[in-house]
């Protein structure tokens, strides 16, 4: 069987170092700019970056449709920092457009403005706590102007959870990530989606 071609939304913010971590779990990068391009892919990656620049290129290049349908064919998406905040269903602190396909509410640079980077320790996995949590700690998280992820839905798995908060979550297919996995040697958020066995 050939590698997963996992998509990686093109229109901003850190693309190559997505395209590294999917390599490093055996998965084929494919850059998508267009509704053509997510016939070719089994998953997606929408990167962090500035979620109001991604957000006008959505619009400009008519992709909130096309993206969710393609999340509700159930192939894999995964959306880190920016990306977590154009999956939510809403918005706040300066709130963009959302692709509305995971039950939370993200609250834009909810770290503020002065402590705008910060690495951490995930904590161990609470009861209740999605399966996948196991896998997944410890892990060390890198956060640049992050969003927080507030008002979770009875769908919401929680797998990461940083100072009890939750920093990677799971709903059905769709993962938000509100910290920079790409950034780093460990791949295992990327394996999630990308559907292969961890290697890093
Ligand atoms: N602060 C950015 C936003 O609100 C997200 C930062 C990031 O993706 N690293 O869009």
């Amino acid at each position: 069987m050939g590698s997963r071609r996992v998509g990686i939304l093109a229109i901003q913010g850190d693309v190559d170092a997505h395209a590294q971590a999917l390599l490093r779990v055996g998965a084929a990068p494919v850059p998508v700019l267009a509704e053509k391009d997510l016939g070719e892919i089994d998953a997606l990656v929408l990167p962090g970056g500035e979620s109001t620049t991604i957000a006008k290129g959505l619009d400009r290049l008519g992709l909130y449709g096309p993206l969710r349908a393609f999340a509700d064919s159930g192939r894999p998406v995964l959306g880190t920092c920016a990306g977590a905040i154009l999956l939510a269903k809403e918005s706040e602190n300066h709130p963009v457009r959302t692709l509305e396909l995971i039950d939370v509410v993200a609250r834009r640079n909810a770290y503020g403005t002065q402590v705008d980077s910060f690495a951490a320790e995930a904590d161990a996995p609470e009861a209740g706590d999605g399966p996948e949590a196991l896998s997944l700690a410890p892990l060390r998280c890198i956060f640049i102007r992050a969003p927080r992820l507030t008002a979770l839905g009875p769908d919401v798995e929680v797998l990461l959870r940083v100072d009890r908060e939750p920093v990677l979550v799971r709903q059905g297919n769709v993962f938000a990530c509100t910290f920079h996995p790409e950034l780093g040697e460990d791949a295992r958020v990327h394996g999630l989606v990308a559907g292969a066995a961890a290697i890093a």
